[in-house]
């Protein structure tokens, strides 16, 4: 690939991220390339990377989340059960109803 490729590849993503903030969207975008900086919007503000965990509602989207785990028994599972609930059979009774966090 030639550098004026990449160069234009940087210049479509900065278009995106810059129209996602013209639009006040949520989101984050991460770097095509490693000279690139991870790029995480909140609505349509650039935020830092704790920002967007702790406020975005959308941190379990994020590829390096490892675990969700259940309000009641603290049970961990893959980041795809994140609301959902965890069905736990408990000893002596019903299913356990917490929900994946
Ligand atoms: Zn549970």
């Amino acid at each position: 690939m030639t550098e004026d490729l990449f160069e234009q590849l940087s210049a479509t993503r900065l278009r995106t991220i810059e129209s996602a903030q013209r639009d006040g969207a949520t989101g984050f975008y991460l770097p095509d390339h490693r000279w690139e900086e991870p790029v995480y919007l909140l609505d349509g503000a650039k935020v830092t990377k704790e920002e967007f965990i702790l406020r975005s509602g959308l941190e379990h989207l994020l590829p390096d989340v490892s675990a969700v785990k259940c309000s009641r028994c603290g049970r961990e599972e893959s980041p795809a059960q994140w609301h959902k609930r965890c069905g736990m059979p408990q000893p002596g009774s019903v299913a356990c109803d917490g929900v994946f966090f």
